[in-house]
């Protein structure tokens, strides 16, 4: 271990995180304790990335708030870039919500005190991009608690994210709906990931879980978590469902618009008389997008079941190519879940209009409305199961075939140019084949027809393709900008996640 930082003495090891080390050190001259977070070489590669880290870095150096970690400064020293920042003492809210040790009525104060910090660095026109529960420090100081919340926009930058599976799990279940449709967030995305912590602190258990990236995607921008338990919210107002809905609401209009009101929303919720909210008539109903949560508290159903018993049927049973609708109203888009690779067909999924599939279930899907896409003006001549039937084997000749695999992705986008699994084989198939030039084309393709390049993160094998990038790093050095400027921030970036070998299954 390195016996300083640039000025600094290095005390201690304090942790590993997704983008590098953390230390205790020690600034002599003023005999402070620091909080000093490296990052990795490789995330910092380039002339280019260190000038975003610098500036990030300033952006959150201007932030000055009780609620947020202080970033003392940027440096760097024998090629190591570092964060000096606050060292706060306590414990990361991840552990405290694992443990379950806040009572409900604590964790609505550490969550209004993150909307605190967060409304402050809101007005200063900066974004956090990456608030999950590892993110906020929190500290008992008598019988009260002090909240922090640490990395701001650190994200975006060093892709603190994503760097293996587990963690790129975790971060996207606190991603709001319209940062994942558009990969531009807000501030009221930050908000959503308040709301996803406010439900795990009370439930238990995340709002939207899933074993795969695909399935916490879709639930995130289509479904609506399951209800509350009354025990869940012993000692609050009943109108926290409320107020969940209005955090987690899919359409960020319909959510709190700025972390004042959430704060204020939050700790008024912790008065069990509280019976309005803040901004809004008591009698007012929710508009649908947000309603459900309060729907099913009170016994009615769901918005729209089939979304949940597409997913349930393809995770359960297992589906070939099943797919789903990304069904946000205005802008409906295609996802392919993971299809395992035995299953029994559902003829009534059949469709002449294979690039708009129905899902499974047997519920109504959406009606295409006439006009609005001229491929469906020729019917494709390959059915659906046909091109989950090539999916499938390009998928499993990857390691053996890849120029097979490659010519059975092309065939199916020849007839189904917006297939997103597609897409995301043939991008891991001129991979294998070594034709690294060739897979920005790809991307650019299919963003051309709507499929945008995150979309393509919810496959296995593409996922596998990039674990394996970052661990071999064979890309020509402008392939693998080219990629990491169409996928979320982080994903090209080196991380320590195991590669467990060529995924075939997709
Ligand atoms: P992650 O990538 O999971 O967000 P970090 O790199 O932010 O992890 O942090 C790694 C470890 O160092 C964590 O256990 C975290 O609690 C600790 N840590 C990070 N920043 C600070 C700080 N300012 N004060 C005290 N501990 C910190
Ligand atoms: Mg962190």
């Amino acid at each position: 271990m390195q016996q300083r930082l640039g000025r600094f003495e290095i005390l201690k090891r304090l942790g590993q995180g997704a983008m590098g080390e953390v230390f205790l050190g020690l600034d002599p001259a003023i005999g402070r304790e620091v909080a000093l977070k490296t990052i990795h070489r490789e995330a910092a590669q380039g002339a280019e990335a260190r000038e975003r880290f610098a500036r990030e870095a300033r952006a959150a150096g201007t932030l000055s708030h009780p609620n947020l970690v202080t970033i003392h400064e940027f440096g760097e020293d024998q090629g190591v870039l570092y964060l000096a920042m606050e060292f706060v003492p306590g414990v990361d809210l991840e552990a405290m919500l694992r443990d379950r040790v806040l009572a409900p009525v604590e964790a609505l104060e550490v969550l209004a005190q993150v909307c605190d910090g967060l409304a402050y660095a809101h007005q200063k026109g900066v974004l956090h991009r990456d608030i999950k529960p590892s993110n906020i420090r929190v500290r008992r100081e008598g019988d009260r608690l002090h909240a922090k919340v640490m990395d701001f926009g650190i994200a975006r930058v060093a892709g603190s994210d994503m760097t293996g599976t587990g963690t790129l799990l975790g971060t996207f279940g606190y991603m709001a709906p319209e940062y994942i449709k558009t990969g531009t967030p807000d501030p009221r995305s930050d908000l959503f990931a308040v709301g996803v912590m406010l439900y795990e602190a009370l439930a238990g258990r995340r709002p939207f879980e899933g074993d795969t990236t695909a399935t916490i995607l879709y639930r995130l921008v289509n479904e609506e978590p399951s209800p509350l338990a009354a025990g869940d919210l012993r000692g609050l107002s009943p109108q926290v469902g409320q107020l969940l809905a209005k955090a987690l609401a899919k359409d960020p209009a319909q959510r709190f618009q700025s972390g004042e009101a959430m704060a204020r929303a939050l700790r008024d919720a912790t008065d069990p008389a509280w019976a309005g909210m803040p901004g809004t008539q008591p009698t007012r109903t929710l508009p649908r997008a947000s309603a459900p949560p309060v729907a099913a508290a009170l016994g009615r159903k769901p918005r729209n079941p089939w979304p949940w018993i597409a997913v349930a049927t393809t995770l359960l049973a297992g589906g070939v190519g099943t797919w789903a609708w990304l069904n946000q109203a205005k802008a409906p888009r295609l996802i392919t879940l993971p299809a395992p690779a035995t299953s029994i067909p559902d003829p009534s999924v059949s469709t002449p209009e294979a690039t708009k599939p129905e899902p499974r279930g047997g519920a109504p899907a959406p009606k295409a409305t006439p006009g609005t896409n001229s491929r469906v003006k020729v019917p494709p001549r390959l059915s659906e199961l046909e091109v989950a039937d090539l999916l499938n084997e390009a998928a499993r000749g990857m390691v053996d075939q890849p120029q097979g695999s490659l010519a059975q992705c092309d065939r199916v986008l020849r007839e189904h140019p917006t297939n997103s699994r597609a897409y995301a084989l043939k991008a891991v198939a001129l991979y294998g084949l070594g034709r690294y030039q060739e897979m920005p084309g790809v991307l650019a393709a299919g963003r051309e027809q709507g499929v945008r390049p995150i979309q393509l993160l919810a496959f296995s094998s593409f996922q596998a393709m990039l674990r394996e990038e970052r661990r071999e790093r064979r890309l020509p050095l402008e392939v693998r900008e080219s990629l990491a400027a169409e996928l979320p921030v982080g994903t090209m970036r080196p991380g320590q996640g195991a590669w467990p070998g060529r995924v075939q299954r997709d």
